[in-house]
């Protein structure tokens, strides 16, 4: 039941056994943000969505090395290897250094992911940190006759590749479907056809960051990197490969053409795309002006919501999709998963206040299969989710005195609440996670030093006080030989 885990992919279109390359270990590897700005909504989802993968595998006992990259250089505004650098652009607007702004967007989307309670991959390789891997690779791919210099810049043949593979064969599109779909763009002369797609730019005088090559000082092309920090981390071979499915083409399609033209097979053995989310049934873009950052959805200032949400709700709302279905964002939406959410956490302090029976008149461990079915079914969260929102009504009527379960049972039912909604989902409780019972914490840590110190000085007085006035708001203080103990009645 643990190991019958299935997972569609992308490149064969249907869903697979999971058998990882190297088993126990899995490699995965999945497409960081470009950080030029704030994460929003569209972030969230792959981060959320391959949380729960990498999750799921640590919770089936596999040894996960998990990847997932920061984009710092060569991310330009088109596909077409046209446009500037996103990130010089910002830097240049805001008149700071392109670094500056990596480390400044960087460090808010690391703070957003612990508030969505990501787990934080094994490691985070930015683009700028392995120029030296991208030009051994792009050395490599000319070497074998998949590419051509031209004006200083490289560039891949996709002609020439496509003679003995299909450069289309992940994201199903026709190399002759390319050429007519693709505009004439300024600079393309340099370029045997539209379609090639530069591994090596030679650096624009606009362009800040460069970098010395064979070719000319300049910058590697955006697809460069993951191919080069996945063979360097994971081998060249890797178990999954994860990213949103705008990355498909020409990110994804391009990875996997320029790791056959250097290593002559394929970079992957699964494939994993999360859909696109919509707002009110339109696509999210800044250009709609319906773009909603997550410090947004945090402090609900924003015209579209009518409230905050907190992160949980946030991610409650993400896996009550599943990730390979477009995800409709409305305010009702949010309202309802943050209603579906207290109740799914509710149901945890009622289990702590069962009265066990003799016997049980649930069957504990079909839930477990129909738990474990959901997830090892292409991780499918929202099933998941209505197995719990059933297992939650029975535990109700068993504390209405409607249904029975014994003792052993409700362990059991503790450890799937445990296992399924805090380690597999990482839904937490904010009440568990609010600071404020880390201040109480420290607030009685001064208080019971106070009263050591009273006692120390024989002034038994203050010392019972303390106590008396505590007692007054529910908390009991229990001395003891190395000092005291307090609890909350
Ligand atoms: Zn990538």
């Amino acid at each position: 039941m643990k190991n019958d885990l299935q997972i569609y992919n992308t490149l064969s279109r249907s869903k697979e056994k999971f058998e990882p390359i190297k088993p126990p270990h899995v490699g995965m590897y999945v497409c960081g943000p470009t950080v030029y700005g704030d994460a929003h909504l569209g972030h969230a989802r792959p981060a959320i969505t391959f949380d729960i993968v990498f999750r799921y595998l640590l919770h089936l006992g596999y040894k996960v090395r998990y990847v997932r990259n920061i984009t710092d250089v060569g991310h330009l505004e088109n596909d077409a290897d046209e446009g500037e650098d996103k990130i010089s652009k910002k830097a240049r607007l805001e008149s700071l250094e392109p670094m500056e702004v990596v480390k400044y967007f960087t460090d808010r989307y690391h703070k957003n992911m612990d508030q969505l309670n990501v787990l934080h991959p094994s490691i985070e390789p930015t683009a700028s940190g392995h120029i030296i891997e991208q030009i051994e690779l792009i050395k490599s791919i000319l070497n074998n006759g998949y590419a051509y210099e031209s004006e200083g810049s490289v560039y891949f043949d996709v002609e020439e590749y496509n003679k003995q593979d299909s450069y289309g064969k992940l994201s199903g599109r026709k190399i002759e479907d390319l050429l007519e779909n693709t505009r004439v763009l300024a600079g393309q002369d340099e370029k045997k056809n539209s379609y090639d797609f530069a591994l090596w730019k030679k650096t624009d005088p606009k362009h800040i960051m460069h970098w010395p090559s064979p070719w000319s000082e300049g910058y590697p092309g955006w697809h460069l990197e993951c191919s080069a920090m996945g063979a360097k981390y994971l081998g060249e071979k890797l178990d999954i490969h994860g990213g949103g499915m705008d990355l498909l083409f020409p990110h994804h399609e391009s990875e996997i053409a320029q790791s056959n033209a250097s290593q002559g097979h394929d970079p992957v053995k699964y494939w994993m795309h999360n859909n696109m989310i919509t707002i009110d049934g339109q696509k999210m873009g800044k250009s709609l002006n319906n773009f909603i950052t997550l410090d947004e959805f945090f402090s609900g200032k924003q015209k579209l919501l009518s409230q905050a949400y907190s992160p949980m709700t946030i991610r409650f709302f993400i896996l009550q999709a599943h990730y390979r279905s477009t995800l409709d964002f409305s305010n009702d939406a949010l309202l309802a998963a943050e209603k579906g959410m207290h109740k799914l956490f509710n149901t945890v302090e009622i289990i702590d206040k069962l009265v066990p029976s003799e016997k049980s008149s649930i069957d504990i461990k079909q839930f477990e299969a129909k738990l474990y079915n959901a997830m090892n079914d292409d991780f499918n969260t929202p099933i998941a989710i209505a197995h719990l929102f059933d297992l939650s009504k029975l535990i109700n009527q068993v504390n209405d005195g409607k249904e029975t379960l014994s003792i052993k049972d409700i362990e059991s039912v503790k450890e799937l609440y445990n296992d399924f909604v805090v380690e597999i989902l990482g839904l937490v409780s904010e009440v568990d996670n609010n600071s404020n019972d880390h201040l109480v914490d420290q607030l009685m840590e001064t208080i019971l030093t106070l009263r050591k110190d009273a006692k120390l000085n024989k002034d038994w007085s203050t010392a019972d006080s303390i106590r008396d006035e505590l007692g007054k708001i529910n908390i009991t203080i229990k001395d003891t030989k190395d000092g005291a103990e307090w609890s909350i009645d």
